[in-house]
């Protein structure tokens, strides 16, 4: 058997009773193996993360069975049967760390790749568009999901509010109040990287890229009916269903395609294709197959591995660029920036965050300083160094990126269809799904006062005419007070 011991290392001899002067008390300040107790558990938390708080995630392999080296020279998809581990999290938005999984909100399906020439994180949601298109507007938005300052409860007014004076997000809207916006499982929903991306290959070629990860388990939703009752049995429960399959051998899988453009068609397609409330329609650039993601080892410490995860889209790798998406832009510092200030400075060098190939790098110290030099010579801690250091390689440089335009703050609403998408969708809904719809819509608007019912119905109205029509039925109003 173990003999425990303190953090230090001291081997423990009573781990049952304190230390104090007689049998009734006082405790001695002395007893450092009881403070030392005490002083770790008040330590046993971070920082939650202020969106995506609620995640579950598992460990597992995307096989490539499909050669796509044409578009881009990222060694994960080098060769047909390459494998590549991986961590996925899935989370939901809105919900903090303790909130019920079975609630309607978006799905955050962030994934680490790691690879060869470094990790590369996507880090996408079970959605292929979002609410805003620039990101000046993420706090506010995210504002309106929170709680309110005085009441400390989650308004309906302000996320109708903020909704009904952003038509942009008429489209995520649409997909959230669907019969998608509640997934029975984790196991059941896609996964998009929904941002656009570039792929670049050997030639120098440029390539505008969006991934996709669709179900093989098949879609499965709850109605709000149903996911009343499931959080009264357990709140827990895609946690359990995603560890229980694991733990079962039932692995998920997801099929990996992604759709490319070539870099002029971005100044032809009728849409921004850089615009994230958008989707590239798949008549236009259909989807090419890439490979098959399978989860398939549960992580063996929840806070460790899924916790401390910390997924930025910063994390690229060679073959894979950015694009000139301005919300993905903003993410590429918000999120390194999230993790520095919940983790750490060196939050990338935890096991789970570790990448799994070499990495050579003149980050020096900081809080928690813990890896060891790799540079294998102590003299070599700047660079450029006469001693044999890492240095740069231009066999990796990425191709230029020509941009033309006057900087300044261009009204991200200019010029922009935000109903033709949403129509686009509502026309796939059958009329139990349009009914559907109108109820969970008619649902989430209560207690929201008329003034901005009628302004959010009129942008409905914008969509498809039976669209307001059916919210307002739903709402139990006149199709009238839409124009009041
Ligand atoms: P398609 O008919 O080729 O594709 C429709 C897509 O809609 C499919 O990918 C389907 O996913 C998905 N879908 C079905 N029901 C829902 C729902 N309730 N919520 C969200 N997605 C759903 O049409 P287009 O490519 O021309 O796109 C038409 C509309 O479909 C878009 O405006 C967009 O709203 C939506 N969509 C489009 C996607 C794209 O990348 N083009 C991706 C996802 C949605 P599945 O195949 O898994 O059933």
């Amino acid at each position: 058997m173990k003999t425990m011991t303190t953090s230090a290392g001291a081997p423990i001899a009573d781990n049952q009773n304190s230390q104090t002067a007689g049998p009734r008390g006082p405790v001695m300040m002395q007893d450092y193996q009881l403070i030392e107790k005490l002083a770790h558990q008040n330590r046993e938390r971070i920082p939650e993360r202020v969106v995506h708080a609620k995640g579950w995630g598992a460990y597992g392999t995307l096989t490539v069975t499909e050669d796509i080296s044409r578009y881009t020279r990222a060694n994960i998809f080098n060769q047909v049967g390459k494998q590549t581990p991986l961590l996925l999290r899935f989370s939901t938005v809105a919900g903090e760390l303790g909130a019920a999984d079975a609630e309607r909100d978006v799905r955050g399906f962030a994934i680490k790749f790691y690879t060869e020439e470094g990790n590369w994180d996507l880090v996408g949601n079970n959605t292929p568009v979002f609410f805003i298109r620039d990101p000046l507007k993420f706090p506010d938005f995210i504002r309106t999901q929170k709680r309110h300052p005085k009441t400390n409860l989650r308004s309906t007014t302000a996320m109708w509010d903020f909704w009904s004076l952003s038509p942009e997000s008429l489209h995520q809207i649409t997909i959230l109040m669907s019969d998608r916006g509640l997934p029975q499982t984790p196991m059941q929903m896609n996964g998009y990287g929904s941002h656009t991306f570039s792929f670049w290959n050997e030639d120098g070629e440029r390539f505008w890229v969006k991934f996709h990860f669709k179900t093989q388990q098949g879609h499965a939703h709850y109605t709000n009916a149903e996911s009343v009752k499931i959080i009264g049995r357990s709140r827990e429960t895609y946690q359990e269903s995603l560890f229980g399959a694991i733990e079962d051998g039932d692995f998920p899988k997801w099929t990996m395609y992604v759709q490319i453009m070539p870099e002029a068609d971005a100044d032809k397609t009728p849409y921004n294709p850089f615009d994230l409330t958008k989707v590239w329609p798949h008549a236009d650039y259909p989807l090419i197959k890439v490979g098959e993601m399978a989860l398939n080892r549960n992580p063996d410490n929840y806070f460790a591995e899924i916790e401390q995860a910390a997924f930025s889209p910063s994390n690229v790798v060679p073959g894979i660029g950015f694009s000139p998406d301005k919300v993905l832009q903003a993410r590429i510092f918000a999120y390194a920036d999230a993790h520095r200030y919940r983790l750490g400075t060196h939050y990338e060098a935890l096991p789970v965050n570790a990448p799994k190939c070499p990495m050579h790098h003149y980050h020096k110290d900081g809080s928690m300083r813990f890896f060891d030099n790799d540079t294998g010579n102590p003299d070599v801690y700047y660079e450029p160094n006469s001693f044999d250091g890492p240095s740069q390689n231009a066999d990796y440089r990425e191709p230029p990126l020509a941009v033309t335009g006057d900087i300044d703050r261009h009204d991200h609403r200019d010029g922009n269809d935000d109903y033709s998408q949403p129509r686009a969708l509502f026309e796939l809904f059958d009329a139990a799904q349009r009914q559907r719809l109108f109820a969970n819509i008619a649902a989430a608007m209560d207690g929201v006062p008329e003034a901005i019912v009628n302004r959010q119905l009129a942008l409905f109205e914008a969509i498809h005419p039976d669209y307001a029509a059916g919210v307002a039925d739903a709402l139990g109003i006149a199709p009238l007070a839409k124009s009041a």
